[in-house]
């Protein structure tokens, strides 16, 4: 067995090829920019809880020799973070198939993940970790940003200036949850267990100044709040003892969330009244105990969330799966507030819109600039996308290879997936550039507990969305292709899918964007229009997609 390196792992940048091609190099320095941006790097954890890269170090290493080696018609296929075979394929077909966590859906409960695990069997992928599209905090920042500015114009007209928010969570993306609240204006305090995590949001100027005394953090948040100044604070406690506390003291809110690792009651969230060195001592000698003390915390979470809801407070779920763990545990009310993809995403989602992102794989800032004055060209009238580039243009670090994120939608991702292969092709950049989005879209995920949460038509479960997704991706020329089970809230609630598409200046490029750019989104609307939504059957028409029960 080989071991983490001794420095970080670090993409590879500029024109040199490592591999045989820039479809196997697009892998090659994703997979590595994955851990670039990780949280863990030196257990191959890109983020969320035990969300890896790989399985572990050996394969890691064996999947970087093979991604070296790989033809232009050979296809390397991932089980669970394991390179388990090469074939030969064509060169429409993708470089990687990946298939992470995937379990019979009798068996898929995190007890018997976690069986597998310990026998080094599977691995846990989330979302972007082990399909290795991940671009550290800005993956969320989008979707978050636009969460809250769509809150702030249902209910307080328009800006989170003078509110104050209360949130669990500092890690990868809980942690940009402070940054987006400030950027609409707001006030926050972001509860967190482990002072690493504060340290690193503090460094990234996600969040402003740290505190451990609850009194002090809500004096100082309700005097920049009177003021109308945005600012972030950083709370180390454990969110449920900290909100129990306020609740207890009568203290409002005006927004209430969490985004602790509460998909996963053993290796994300962390179990109240004792210390966070207890808590890391419990769950390694008595893991049975852990989670027991874990699911505790979080019924008593989010009952304090309900009661706040119950006084008023805007409480909404953030995708983490804390009500299902609370309502398993006995807690039959904890679905009393919403899930924010029902609240305030699906509109966006029944028109093909969602987290697109481009990956300059040149390594170079003055590639990430052109492609946002090309995209701000084009799109420049989408107020929405404009707006949160140029933000982002200005506020957002660049966290590996540089990269954008910004949410386009059916035809918009085609056209801009053009642009940039044009701008390859004519010279205009320094190298090849990747396009991917999150597992979070609007076709390519089956979540009841967030994505598919309250479907109009009950179709909440249904896992066929995701599945197609996949194989039409494949089908269409993706440079690689994903599903994974449980990403965002936990092994048995989710199936999903991702892709990558290269744009390398080529004319088979070029074909591959069309067709995966379309497809990929279209199906979003597809699945919408299916389940009754008119937005999404208009979409549906107006860009002439063929839905033959449409037609009928
Ligand atoms: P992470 O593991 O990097 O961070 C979670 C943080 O919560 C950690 O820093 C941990 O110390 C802290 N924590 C755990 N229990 C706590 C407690 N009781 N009190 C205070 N802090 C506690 O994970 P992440 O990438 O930030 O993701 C967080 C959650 O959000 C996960 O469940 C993930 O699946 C989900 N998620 C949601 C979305 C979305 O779009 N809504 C996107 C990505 C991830």
């Amino acid at each position: 067995m080989r071991h983490a390196p001794n420095a970080p792992v670090l993409a590879p940048r500029g024109p040199e090829l490592n591999t045989k091609g820039w479809p196997q190099e697009t892998a090659y320095r994703l997979l590595m920019n994955n851990l670039e941006v990780a949280e863990d790097w030196k257990r191959l954890i890109v983020y969320g809880g035990r969300g890896k890269a790989a399985r572990d170090w050996d394969s890691y290493f064996r999947i970087v020799e093979m991604l070296e080696t790989l033809e232009d018609d050979e296809t390397l296929v991932v089980q669970s973070g394991k390179p388990v075979a090469i074939w030969p394929t064509h060169e429409w077909a993708p470089r990687v198939l990946i298939s992470n966590s995937m379990l019979v859906p009798h068996w898929s409960t995190l007890e018997h993940f976690n069986e597998l695990e310990a026998k080094g069997l599977m691995v846990y992928g989330q979302m972007t970790a082990g399909s290795w599209c991940n671009i550290g905090s800005q993956g969320i920042v989008q979707g978050t940003y636009e969460t809250f500015a769509t809150l702030a114009k249902m209910k307080f007209g328009g800006t989170l200036k003078g509110r104050v928010t209360i949130t669990g969570g500092l890690g990868m993306f809980s942690g940009i949850m402070p940054h987006c609240i400030t950027l609409n204006g707001g006030v926050s305090i972001g509860v967190e267990v482990d002072p690493e995590r504060i340290a690193r949001r503090l460094d990234l100027g996600f969040v402003h100044e740290v505190l451990d005394d609850p009194d002090l953090a809500l004096q100082r948040a309700r005097e920049c709040a009177k003021r109308g100044e945005a600012r972030a604070f950083a709370l180390h406690g454990n969110m449920s003892d900290v909100l129990n506390g306020y609740l207890e003291n009568g203290v409002p809110f005006d927004i209430v969330t969490d985004q602790t690792s509460a998909h996963d009651m053993l290796e994300g969230y962390v179990p109240g009244g004792m210390t966070l060195a207890e808590a890391l001592d419990l769950r390694q000698t008595d893991p049975a105990t852990y989670i027991e003390r874990a699911r505790d915390t979080a019924v008593r979470q989010v009952r304090a969330m309900v009661e706040y809801q119950r006084r008023g407070a805007m409480v909404f779920d953030y995708g983490n799966n804390i009500r299902q763990e609370a309502y398993n545990h006995g807690y039959k009310d904890a679905f009393a507030f919403p899930g924010f993809v029902e609240a305030f995403i699906r509109p966006l989602f029944c028109e093909g819109r969602g987290p697109f992102r481009w990956i300059c794989l040149s390594g170079e800032e003055s590639d990430l600039r052109k492609t946002e004055e090309a995209a701000l060209d084009e799109f420049g009238d989408d107020e929405v996308f404009a707006n949160w580039v140029r933000l982002a243009s200005e506020h957002q670090p660049i966290e590996g290879l540089p990269a954008r994120l910004g949410y386009l939608g059916y035809g918009q991702r085609a056209r801009f997936g053009r642009i940039l292969n044009d701008m390859v092709r004519s010279g205009d950049l320094a190298g090849p550039v990747a396009m991917s989005r999150d597992h979070l879209d609007t076709g390519s995920v089956a979540s009841p507990n967030r994505e598919t949460e309250g479907m109009m038509d009950g179709s909440d479960a249904v896992a066929d969305w995701p599945i197609l997704n996949a194989l039409l991706n494949t089908a269409c020329g993706a440079t690689y292709v994903a599903v994974h089970n449980g990403g965002g809230v936990g092994i048995g609630y989710a199936t999903h899918a991702g892709l990558v598409v290269l744009a390398d200046g080529t004319d088979l490029a070029e074909r591959k964007i069309e067709r995966c750019l379309n497809v990929d989104p279209g199906m979003g609307i597809v699945r919408h229009a299916d389940a009754g939504y008119d937005l999404a059957k208009d979409a549906a028409r107006r860009h002439g997609l063929r839905m033959p029960m449409l037609e009928a």
